[in-house]
């Protein structure tokens, strides 16, 4: 790939009127008359800021008016609620409003496997038999991964509840008791209190344990290591497999940006500005520009909030080949 190639267009638009604008930046040419699974997140009960479908409307309506079929997709979450099974998945879109927009709801539960970088992810069945993709993610902080965008809603968002479960698995700590100091950090940054370190005894509970690595993040002594890998690294993965031979359109939505994610009732506080959209056809220049934009109105909070590097799932995603972090940001 020569440099020109390696860097993306990311265009920044204030509001979804000027959305033309930004698609006119891409060439969509395949999109047009065929079915597009535009894959979002409809919202854990009880959360405020996930995208709601006064928000996406135009979006979709403005699809259609391209000659395009979009049809509104996400699959089975992994923890207990409503969003566990299919079913209760289509009432939470249903109570949410997705399906008065025109546009068939699909909630998968089962997937497909795909093998990258030597691990096999299973993608959501519709998603890895779909030739065209819109992907709208809401830009927030994450307690697992420091921030969720587009790499987050398709490389957890896309793959089933059983993918979802192994990679928080594979996140899990495993102690080396050789090299504690006992300082305590770790059980001081573990978002779910599953850790605890009294007097030369570091103890881990199996039953709050999410998996979510941010205790091995921050053990600068070397005691903790993931059982499998770093989740953002997983999380890369997977969304390659997400997107494996498919054209994808990625609109980030870069407002209502919370400490923590949409599948979480009480994510708040807001900790950033709203800062408009980004649209690209690169998954990882669209996250990348969005966390540079962040970090440009809130420097490092992210990080600050959520004690977790965010900036580790661009570059894993850019050393497997996911996308390229390089972007130029166009203000039309
Ligand atoms: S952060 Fe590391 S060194 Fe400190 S208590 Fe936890 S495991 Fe031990
Ligand atoms: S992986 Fe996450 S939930 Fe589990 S002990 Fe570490 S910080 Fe806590």
């Amino acid at each position: 790939m020569g440099e020109e190639d390696r860097v993306k267009k990311v265009v920044h638009i204030t509001d979804l009127s000027q959305l033309d604008t930004a698609l006119g930046f891409f060439n969509l040419q395949s999109f047009v008359g065929n079915e597009v699974l535009f894959k979002l997140h409809m919202g854990e009960i009880g959360n405020k800021y996930y995208p709601k479908p006064s928000l996406v409307r135009p979006v979709v309506d403005h699809l259609k008016s391209m000659g395009m079929s979009p049809f509104f997709y996400d699959t089975t979450v992994a923890y207990p609620g409503l969003r566990h099974t299919k079913r209760g998945y289509e009432n939470v879109a249903k109570m949410h409003g997705y399906t008065k927009l025109g546009c068939n709801v699909i909630i998968d539960d089962t997937g497909v496997g795909v093998t990258v970088e030597g691990r096999t992810y299973e993608v959501g069945t519709t998603l890895h038999a779909s030739s065209h993709l819109v992907a709208f993610s809401h830009v927030k902080g994450h307690t697992a991964t420091g921030m969720g965008g587009a790499i987050k809603n398709l490389g957890m968002g896309g793959v089933t509840k059983e993918t979802k479960r192994w990679m928080h698995n594979g996140s899990k700590p495993i102690y080396n008791e050789k090299n504690c100091t006992y300082c305590g950090v770790c059980a001081d940054v573990c978002p779910f209190d599953a850790i605890t370190v009294n007097k030369k005894k570091w103890k881990v509970s199996k039953r709050k344990c999410f998996g979510c690595g941010v205790c091995v993040d921050n053990c600068k002594q070397q005691a903790l290591t993931n059982k499998d890998k770093n989740l953002q690294y997983l999380l890369a993965c997977s969304a390659k497999a997400c997107v494996h031979q498919k054209d994808v359109l990625y609109i980030n939505d870069v407002n209502r940006i919370s400490r923590s994610c949409d599948c979480d009732p009480i994510a708040g506080p807001l900790v950033c500005p709203d800062l408009g959209f980004l649209v690209a056809d690169d998954m990882v220049a669209i996250d990348k520009a969005s966390l540079d934009l962040v970090n440009n109105a809130k420097p490092d909070v992210f990080q600050k909030v959520n004690n977790v590097d965010p900036e580790k799932q661009i570059k894993y995603g850019e050393e497997i080949g996911l996308g390229s972090a390089s972007y130029t940001l166009i203000e039309p």
